[in-house]
C-alpha cells in the first residue's frame, strides 16, 4: 500500500473480490446477489464498488434514495437498481433512469401506478415491501388484497419482488423472534402470489441474515455490510476483511509542557509533558467529536495514539508521547488491523456509522 501523503480513504478491491466470494459461497447456485451500494458505498464510493462487482457478476443493486440510483446509472451501471425508500417527489426521475420501486404504503403504491401509467410504462418492475416486525417500512399482512386489486386495474407495473427486512438477524438472542418473522413472510408472500397470476421472486436477508438464516435465503439476498468487510460477529469478522482504510499524515509536532493546554476550549490540561502529533483530519471529515478526549485513537507505527483535547472541524491532536515517529509519518484511523468496528465500539457505535462519516472532502484511492 502507498503511503499517505494527505488524509486519504483506501478502498481494496481485492478485499471487496474476497468479501463477495465469501458471501456467495454462503448460498446455493441459484441464489441471486443484490449489492448493497447505498450511502455512497457505506462511506467508500458506490460508483466504483458497483461497476466491480458488475464485473464479478451481482446480480441487482440497491440504493435508499433516488438520486443514487441515478449516479449509478449515470456512471454505467446496467444491471437492476432497487431504490429502497423513493419519494413521490422524484418518481418520474426515477423511471427515467431505469430505477425499481420498492413500494410499502397505499399512497407511494397509488402514486407510483400513476406516473408509470401518464408515463405509458408497461410492465414496470416494482418491489413489494413487506412490515414482518422491523416496524420501520412496509405494508401489513392484511393490505395484500388492496395491493392486488390496486395492480389489477393497471398494466403499467409488475411485481418483480416481494421482500421484507429482518431487525435482529445478526443477535442469536432474538432467533425466536427472526423465525417468527421468516414464518410471517412466508405466509405473507404466498398469500399474495396465490392471488397474481406469475411468481414474483421473494428476498429477506441482509449481511448478517445470510450468515445466519440460510432457510431465509429465497431467490435473492442483499448483502452490505459483509461486503464492505465486517461481519456483526467476532467469527465471521474473521472470514471478513475490511476494504477501507483511513489514514492521514503528522503535520507537525508539539512539546506541551505542564500546565498547557492543547486544542480549542482548552478541554485539555497537561500535567506532565507530552508530545502531541497534529493530523489533517476532523469532524468534518469524518471523526465526529465524540472520538475527542482520550475516547477515540490512531494507529502510528503499530502504536495506539489517543486522540488529545476536542476534535476540530479540520485536525486532531493525538498523544505520541511514548511512540518514535516524526512529521511526515502515516497515521491509521481505521484500516484491516485496527477496524473501523473496533474504533467505533470506544464511542458505543457500529462500524456502519463510522465507515459512512468519511466525508466527500476525503479522496478516494482504490487499490486493484
Ligand atoms: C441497508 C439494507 C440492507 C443491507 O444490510 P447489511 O446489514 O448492511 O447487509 C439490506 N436490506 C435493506 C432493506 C437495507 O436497508
Amino acid at each position: 500500500m502507498p503511503k499517505a501523503q494527505e488524509t486519504v480513504l483506501e478502498i481494496d478491491l481485492i478485499a471487496l473480490k474476497h468479501n463477495f466470494e465469501y458471501l456467495k459461497s454462503k448460498l446455493q447456485n441459484n441464489t441471486k446477489f443484490l449489492a448493497v451500494v447505498k450511502a455512497f458505498g457505506y462511506g467508500s464510493d458506490a460508483c466504483e464498488i458497483a461497476s466491480y462487482l458488475q464485473t464479478l457478476g451481482a446480480d441487482y443493486f440497491a440504493v435508499a434514495y433516488i438520486n443514487e440510483g441515478v449516479a449509478l446509472r449515470k456512471s454505467g451501471i446496467t444491471k437492476p437498481i432497487l431504490v429502497l425508500h423513493p419519494q413521490a417527489v422524484n418518481l418520474k426521475t426515477l423511471i427515467t433512469y431505469s430505477l425499481e420501486p420498492s413500494l410499502y404504503n397505499a399512497k407511494i403504491l397509488k402514486e407510483f401506478i400513476s406516473i408509470a401509467s401518464v408515463e405509458k410504462q408497461k410492465d414496470y418492475p416494482i418491489h413489494i415491501k413487506f412490515n414482518t416486525g422491523l416496524n420501520r417500512l412496509g405494508f401489513w399482512e392484511n393490505d395484500v388484497d388492496h395491493i392486488v386489486s390496486e395492480i389489477n386495474k393497471t398494466d403499467a407495473v409488475k411485481v418483480t419482488s416481494i421482500f421484507s427486512h429482518l431487525a435482529a438477524s445478526e443477535d442469536l438472542n432474538e432467533k425466536e423472534f427472526t423465525l417468527g418473522q421468516i414464518k410471517n413472510f412466508n405466509t405473507i408472500s404466498k398469500n399474495l402470489i396465490d392471488k397474481l397470476t406469475y411468481r414474483p421472486m421473494l428476498h429477506m436477508c441482509n449481511t448478517s441474515g445470510i450468515l445466519n438464516y440460510p432457510e431465509a435465503h429465497f431467490d435473492m439476498v442483499r448483502g452490505g455490510i459483509g461486503l464492505y468487510g465486517f461481519g456483526n460477529s467476532d467469527k465471521e469478522n474473521k472470514n471478513l476483511i475490511p476494504i477501507a482504510t483511513l489514514k492521514t499524515i503528522i503535520s507537525q509536532i508539539h512539546n506541551i509542557e505542564k500546565g498547557e493546554s492543547v486544542g480549542y476550549n482548552r478541554a485539555f490540561k497537561s500535567n506532565s509533558f507530552l508530545k502531541t502529533a497534529t493530523l489533517p483530519i476532523g469532524h468534518a471529515d469524518g471523526i465526529g467529536r465524540q472520538y475527542g478526549n482520550g475516547k477515540g485513537f490512531v494507529t502510528i507505527n503499530g502504536q495506539k495514539a489517543p486522540i488529545v483535547g476536542n476534535v476540530c472541524m479540520d485536525m486532531i491532536m493525538v498523544n505520541i508521547t511514548n511512540i518514535e515517529c516524526k512529521e511526515g509519518d502515516e497515521a491509521i484511523i481505521f484500516g484491516q488491523d485496527n477496524t473501523a468496528e473496533q474504533l467505533a465500539k470506544t464511542t458505543n457505535t457500529i462500524s456502519y456509522e463510522l465507515i459512512t462519516f468519511v466525508s466527500q472532502r476525503v479522496k478516494r484511492l482504490f487499490l486493484k
